[in-house]
């Protein structure tokens, strides 16, 4: 398919340039060594007399009388072109045209096919077989002759560079793969290495918060917290990090369970009330229809809903409520659940934005402590992929957003 677009845009130019204008300078000042291969004697004295006349190149030409010649000519010398008569004594055109493409060394030069009177099936052949024009011999004057061979050597050095160019582009899309799995590997081994000493550190503020290490002043406990709290959102960065290397290099993998959604709603809000309570919003469940327990991977369907609830909490001034309806569209076997807040919402701009990696709205961390990548939604929306579900957000600027998560509620056992 590529090929064929290819050629097509190589016939356009060429043919947007039917006079050869486009190259008649430099074609002036170029030679084009031509190995005519012909058993008729005189028809290929005729031909390279029309070449010799021509202005548009210096041609030379260089004779052989059967396919098996021509190829000794061709072990000898370089060619820029081969004019090959359809019938030879020893093969056809489309013969040549295979073994130059099967055993000659590629890029083999272009062909141009001369075909007798009526021969234009035996022309499209050798024309599939990679020839790449065919000229019918009795209609053959000094100006087609010229244009079929030009063209054909454009072409082949457009498909040339084309080929390199995509030669190119494979190795740079190579080593742009290799970075990639080179930083992915950086970042496992940072994230790991970073955090069992910040696990330590975070185990001897709490401590010292908790007062075992001495007497605690208020202030002191201020600070305490304040490095606690960063600690927690330096381990939070680095798990963010380490999942979305698990997602790019398919590593994660789900363990799906038949689960009741109803136990993990109610472990989620357990988990989310110091954070409701601190921010002094109001979390409420509304349960639309009965829940069938379905398959899930409980542990990772808790964090998509826990970053959905934590930034629905962020975003949300003291006193707004954040609503969590739930229920199962039992035609679509689709569990649906809708986490709606009453925050700042999201411009239309960002919304088509926010789930790809590393976007944040106004392009960093609103403040230092909440600050996260910008990577929490897309690792949300690559999870409930990974479950055949979606997640989607609608927003309203100034009133809040709502994001949808729909999981399949069919069992996978019985597909
Ligand atoms: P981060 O991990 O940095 O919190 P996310 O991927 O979770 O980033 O979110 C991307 C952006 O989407 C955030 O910068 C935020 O501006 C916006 N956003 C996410 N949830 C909400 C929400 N409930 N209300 C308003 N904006 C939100």
């Amino acid at each position: 398919m590529c090929t064929l677009v290819a050629i097509q845009c190589m016939n356009l130019a060429l043919r947007n340039d039917p006079v050869g204008i486009m190259s008649e300078a430099a074609a002036a000042s170029e030679t084009i060594r031509v190995l005519m291969i012909d058993d008729d004697v005189q028809y290929s004295a005729l031909c390279a007399r029309y070449l010799k006349s021509s202005n548009r190149a210096n041609f030379t030409v260089t004779f052989a009388s059967s396919a098996a010649e021509g190829f000794k000519e061709l072990d000898k010398a370089e060619f820029d072109c081969l004019l090959v008569d359809y019938l030879l004594p020893d093969l056809t055109g489309t013969e040549v045209v295979r073994a130059l493409r099967d055993f000659k060394a590629d890029p083999y030069p272009p062909t141009v096919i001369m075909t007798a009177q009526g021969g234009e099936s035996a022309a499209a052949e050798a024309v599939r077989a990679g020839a790449m024009d065919f000229l019918p011999k009795r209609t053959v004057t000094a100006t087609s002759l010229v244009r079929a061979i030009t063209n054909a050597v454009q072409k082949n050095s457009l498909r040339k560079s084309m080929a390199e160019q995509s030669s190119k582009l494979r190795r740079a899309n190579q080593e742009l793969k290799t970075r990639n799995e080179e930083i992915q590997r950086f970042y496992q081994v940072v994230s790991h290495e970073v955090k069992t000493p910040l696990a330590a550190a975070r185990e001897f503020i709490a401590i010292t918060l908790d007062g075992i290490a001495g007497p605690v002043t208020a202030y002191q406990t201020e600070m305490l917290t304040y490095a606690l709290e960063s600690c927690d959102q330096i381990s939070a960065h680095f798990n963010d990090l380490i999942e979305t290397t698990r997602l790019e290099s398919k590593k994660m993998v789900l363990n799906k369970e038949l689960t009741a959604l109803d136990e993990v709603v109610t472990r989620l809000f357990a988990s989310m009330s110091s954070a409701v309570d601190s921010k002094k919003v109001f979390l409420k469940k509304r349960l639309l229809n009965e829940i069938p327990p379905f398959w899930f991977d409980c542990n990772r369907v808790i964090q998509v809903l826990s970053n959905l609830l934590g930034n629905a909490i962020k975003y949300t001034e003291p006193g707004g409520t954040i609503t969590m309806a739930v229920r199962h569209d039992r035609e679509a076997e689709v569990v649906e659940i809708a986490i709606s807040d009453e925050g700042c919402g999201i411009a239309p701009e960002d919304l088509e934005r926010i789930f790809d990696r590393l976007y944040q709205v106004g392009g960093t961390g609103d403040d230092f402590m909440g600050a996260g990548l910008g990577l929490g939604l897309s690792i949300a929306r690559e999870i409930v992929q990974l479950h055949d579900g979606d997640l989607t957000a609608q927003s309203v600027v100034g009133e809040g957003s709502t994001f949808t998560v729909r999981l399949p509620s069919t069992n996978p056992l019985s597909k």
